[in-house]
């Protein structure tokens, strides 16, 4: 019978396998996870040389995918095939060196390879108890992480998935804090205007952050910018001064080290004098910028730390570390916990209170084992071997910075402080503005359209300014001279054709 029955179980899969009915076996995965090494390393090997932006049209993949899924299983040949000529034309090559667009979405080998025992491992790291190594990984690399920028001790570090849900975790418990945990319980009907504050180029997840909060957009208190567009305090102090007269309640100011669009870094202690002064819970974001600060020499950055409740930096930006993975540190954990803690039957242990259960540190339940990959990066890179990469990004802006100046044709745009750029095509200084715009506005897209590099733009006093970030992880100074040198000839070809 117990042969038979084994027979019967060889017979039935060796059909199914023929038909492609069964799902991929050991052997096969075995297999298969090679070939896709094998393919992860001939990608990276020649991304550079891809069209950096992907060209395809809007529904133009969609159109190309069936359908309806397939009833019987099909083979990884196929499906491998589609992902070829189906999926990767529509992808815009983030890990290309020549990819100077938005910010760095960093990758690393190190990273990914530790992505791959992540998803392997597949756990489920809510709590202590569901997975101790994550939990205690988490911690361990977190205490790192803090000394390799130089946070105080007394911070205590949570993985977040973005900068976003940071930010939102930072808002919900300053609400709380400053509700004395009312709001948990009974909203917020009852409570006086709940204010947030900070600079006009923060952004957006601030205010999402503020929508999702229930605190109310109108309650967010976006400070016009002074010099080099970084935070006034002055208008800060006087904006506090004005509410509180009101009769609203101050509750926290977001500080910005490293805008989205300029990298333009708020004074953190003058900001923070005024928190304290008032008793406002401070938060920073340093979604960007946060991983300058493993160079000593970019210390100045977090003068006035001491005034920070909580501050958040991306590992998954600009330290290699793919996507997703943010740093979220806070002085008082307490404060931190007893704003998310929940404790339902099910996941009460007997370590509770004992251990980390991270669950109660943030918004989701369900946690990815994202210290793994930070683990593998900062252990394969070096704090050495990060910092060496991190001064090389600085030093190609930087050389960029000098480039644009030494040419009578461009201009920059704002003040070059880590690795972003900010500057523009203006030949003729009595060029009136929207036609000096939409000349950059053509070089950009003509640029963009060759595929052998991508930047991006943004918008400084209504000027159009293209912005060029030196920090993707392969990036070396012959991609940057190269760039340089593409902008020139296109804007060239620009000038020449465009009609005085
Ligand atoms: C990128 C960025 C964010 C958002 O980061 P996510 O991790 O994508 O949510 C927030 N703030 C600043 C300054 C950023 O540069």
């Amino acid at each position: 019978m117990v042969q038979s029955l084994f027979r019967l179980c060889i017979i039935t899969s060796t059909h199914f396998n023929v038909q492609h009915l069964q799902p991929m076996n050991i052997k096969e995965f075995r297999k298969n996870a090679h070939e896709i090494a094998d393919w992860m390393a001939d990608y990276l090997e020649k991304v550079e040389t891809l069209p950096v932006k992907s060209k395809v049209n809007p529904g133009e993949i969609y159109d190309k995918i069936p359908e309806s899924p397939p009833q019987t299983g099909e083979s990884m040949e196929d499906i491998m095939k589609d992902f070829e000529q189906v999926i990767m034309p529509g992808i815009t090559h983030w890990q290309s060196p020549n990819f100077f667009a938005y910010f760095p979405a960093n990758s690393s080998y190190p990273s990914v390879l530790a992505e791959m025992l992540t998803a392997t491992i597949g756990a489920q790291c809510m709590i202590w108890e569901t997975s101790p190594a994550a939990a205690e990984l988490e911690e361990k690399v977190m205490d790192w992480l803090k000394g390799m920028i130089g946070l105080p001790e007394y911070f205590y570090g949570v993985i977040q998935d973005t900068a976003s849900t940071a930010t939102l975790a930072a808002l919900i418990t300053a609400r709380e804090k400053t509700t004395g945990y009312r709001s948990n319980r009974g909203g917020l009907r009852d409570e006086k205007a709940l204010r947030v504050y900070c600079s006009a180029e923060t952004h957006s997840s601030i205010e999402k952050a503020v929508k999702i909060a229930g605190l109310g957009k109108e309650n967010l208190v976006k400070i016009e910018t002074g010099y080099k567009l970084k935070l006034d305090p002055d208008k800060l102090e006087q904006a506090i001064r004005d509410d509180l007269n009101k009769g609203y309640q101050p509750m926290c100011v977001v500080a910005t080290l490293g805008t989205t669009g300029t990298t333009a870094i708020d004074p953190l202690k003058e900001i923070g004098q005024i928190c304290e002064t008032h008793g406002i819970w401070l938060h920073v974001d340093a979604a960007l910028a946060g991983t300058a600060l493993l160079l000593p020499e970019f210390r100045w950055m977090i003068e006035g730390i001491d005034y920070v409740d909580s501050f958040v930096f991306n590992p998954h930006k600009w330290m290699f570390t793919n996507f997703d993975c943010s740093a979220y540190f806070v002085k008082n954990k307490e404060v931190l916990i007893k704003t998310f803690e929940i404790l339902p039957e099910y996941l009460k242990t007997k370590y509770s209170g004992e251990v980390n259960d991270y669950r109660d540190w943030g918004i989701p339940l369900g946690r990815r084992f994202r210290a793994l990959k930070l683990w593998f990066v900062i252990r394969n890179f070096g704090v050495d071997g990060l910092r060496e990469k991190i001064r090389l990004h600085i030093s190609l802006a930087q050389w960029l910075k000098q480039a644009i100046e030494k040419n009578p044709h461009f201009e920059l745009m704002a003040p070059v402080t880590l690795n972003t750029v900010c500057f523009r095509l203006n030949p003729d200084k009595s060029m009136k503005l929207q036609k000096v715009n939409r000349l950059n506005e053509e070089l950009l897209n003509n640029l963009n359209k060759s595929g052998k590099l991508y930047l991006t733009h943004t918008k400084i006093d209504e000027k159009y300014t293209l912005r060029m970030v030196t920090a993707q992880t392969y990036v070396t100074k012959k991609h940057v001279e190269n760039a340089w040198e593409r902008i020139i000839t296109t804007a060239q070809e620009i000038i020449n054709i465009t009609p005085e």
